[in-house]
């Protein structure tokens, strides 16, 4: 899944270099034979890992040691650097390791290691079996933890989506815009699943649910019995409630499959109607025009993007989109016909396809259903537990107490939600670990990233350093005196900082 790599450059890091050339927590980026490595200096120690993350190949070299973990500069994964184990999503896969030898003042690397042992078995308790519902961000990384962490009895996934998990993030992205292989889409190739004994039931939907029996039921009536329950279901795109809404040119993107049909449909087509503009559709609108399709976005404000990161980056985005042909229309959409899309300005948009990206309810029905406790998603606490015992809930559906303010919070993020997959995989083995990471997010527009960290639902105050329009700044966003988040455009490594100085707010968001 990566779609970056580091070709080896640099110095030979089997010749030797001086220990005092390496600052302590520093780095010196080289090769070994064919491979690009990194050289780490902690507490005198020095590591070697593999150059590149394992998620999408960003350059370790330009990321941040913290304790004995490296993180990436992209979207912040960890891996400890002992032993190169992932110890962050989004990256699933370790780093390879090299073995360091220093000798009198000089440090060498010498030959790859084996590859990183799992954790020792920490199972405070073991369920019967483990049911998951839900196969996205959060699902697959529960999966996948809960067979790490050693838990050896049956785990079901069900899923509603035709395909095995895939990284969604790239629907938007790459993949929309033709430049990824779908290759790279699937988290896991079927294999991992089968070797892992991880039953994955793709294009199933659990209809009921019995916390009391600890049974669900499927939609062909099927029961089902759970030891634990993780209930991961994620999101479902809002519809617009306009006449002509329902109209076959009118699309969504949310699974592999809007995604294909989309593309599908995009084969003549040479104006797109974008309605929202939010992460799909300014996304989506720069994947478009890599295609060379005429883009025009239908926003409510003047500002995309403006309700999560502000008018300054707001406006940073629109002059970014503006440059590479997109036009945009204040107004709402008031109706859509089989080739145009009227405007509340009384405009008419000629669209061969419409792209509806306005927003995402969360999957709520079958908790709701079930009695447990609801709050705009389903409340969990501290530990991802929802209102019933041995039911835990991840993603885009779970409010949790957010560590720093003590508000409950809901994030639609997939690294939130690979990271609360993590989480209650733990906890449904009796880890009792708090869900305290600091939110992260990401959004690429042409050769421009956001990186985010934190949390402002609102704010009163947005500093801004540097100059968005150079693609060189970092927003902060604070509300009565307190920082909430930070945004930054092209500057990667003060992200990293950012958060790190979030987690040393709150110590449990280091564990
Ligand atoms: P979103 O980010 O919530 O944005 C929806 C946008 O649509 C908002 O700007 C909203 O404006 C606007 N809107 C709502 N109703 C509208 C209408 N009738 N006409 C015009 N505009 C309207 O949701 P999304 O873009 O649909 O994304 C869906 C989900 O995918 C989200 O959970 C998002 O986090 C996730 N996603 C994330 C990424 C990423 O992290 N990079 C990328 C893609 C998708 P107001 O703000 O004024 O309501």
């Amino acid at each position: 899944m990566a779609n970056s790599s580091s070709s080896p450059s640099g110095r030979d890091l089997t010749q030797g270099i001086a220990l005092e050339d390496i600052a302590e927590d520093g780095m010196v980026a080289g090769h070994v034979g064919g491979d690009a490595v990194l050289l780490a200096r902690k507490g005198g120690k020095c590591f070697a890992v593999a150059a590149a993350c394992t998620h999408y190949g960003g350059p370790l070299a330009d990321g941040l040691v913290v304790g004995d973990t490296i993180r990436c500069p992209w979207h912040h994964a960890a891996f400890c650097l002992r032993d190169g184990a992932v110890t962050r999503p989004p990256a699933l896969d370790n780093l390879k390791c090299w073995r360091v030898e220093q000798i009198d003042g000089r440090v060498f690397v010498r030959e790859a290691m084996p590859a990183a042992q799992p954790p020792t078995p920490h199972i405070a308790q073991a369920p019967e079996s483990v049911v998951i519902v839900g196969g996205g961000a959060a699902g697959n990384a529960a999966a996948q933890t809960l067979r790490l962490e050693g838990y050896e009895g049956p785990i079901t996934v069900w899923s509603a989506d035709t395909a095995l998990p895939y990284d969604r993030p790239n629907l938007s992205k790459d993949y929309l815009a033709g430049t990824a292989s779908p290759a790279w889409l699937p988290l896991r190739l079927p294999a991992f699943y089968a070797e892992h004994h991880i039953d994955i039931q793709c294009d199933q939907r659990v209809t009921g649910l019995d916390p009391q029996r600890k049974e669900m039921t499927l939609s062909d009536g099927r029961r089902e019995r759970y030891g634990a329950l993780l209930i991961a279901t994620g999101a479902t795109p809002v519809r617009l409630g306009v006449p002509g809404a329902n109209l076959p040119h009118v699309a969504v993107l949310r699974t592999l499959a809007d995604c294909n049909a989309l593309i599908a449909r995009l084969g003549n087509a040479r104006q797109c109607v974008v309605v929202g503009a939010g992460f799909i559709g300014l996304e989506a609108a720069a994947a478009l025009r890599v295609r060379g399709i005429e883009v025009h976005v239908v926003m409510r404000g003047a500002h995309p993007m403006e309700r999560v990161l502000g008018e300054a980056l707001g406006q940073m985005l629109r002059t970014l989109h503006e440059s590479h042909g997109v036009s945009f229309h204040v107004a709402e959409v008031t109706g859509i016909e089989p080739h145009r899309v009227r405007l509340s300005t009384g405009v008419d948009l000629a669209a061969d396809v419409v792209l509806t990206g306005i927003g995402v309810q969360p999957e709520v029905a079958l908790p709701q259903a079930a009695g447990l406790a609801l709050d705009r998603g389903v409340v969990v606490n501290e530990y991802l537990q929802t209102s019933a015992p041995d039911i835990y809930a991840a993603g885009d559906i779970a409010r949790w107490p957010d560590p720093r303010t003590g508000e409950p919070i809901r994030v639609e993020h997939w690294v939130v939600a690979e990271r609360q997959g993590v989480v209650a995989a733990r906890n449904i083995l009796g880890q009792r670990r708090r869900f305290a990471a600091v939110p992260f997010f990401w959004t690429q527009h042409y050769d421009v990233a956001v990186n985010y960290v934190g949390h402002a639902e609102g704010w009163d105050r947005v500093d801004i350093d540097g100059d968005p329009a150079a693609h060189a700044c970092t927003a902060t966003y604070w509300r009565n005196n307190r920082r909430l988040a930070v945004a930054t455009v092209g500057r990667d490594l003060e992200s990293l900082r950012a958060e790190l100085a979030f987690e040393e707010e709150t110590p449990v968001a280091r564990v």
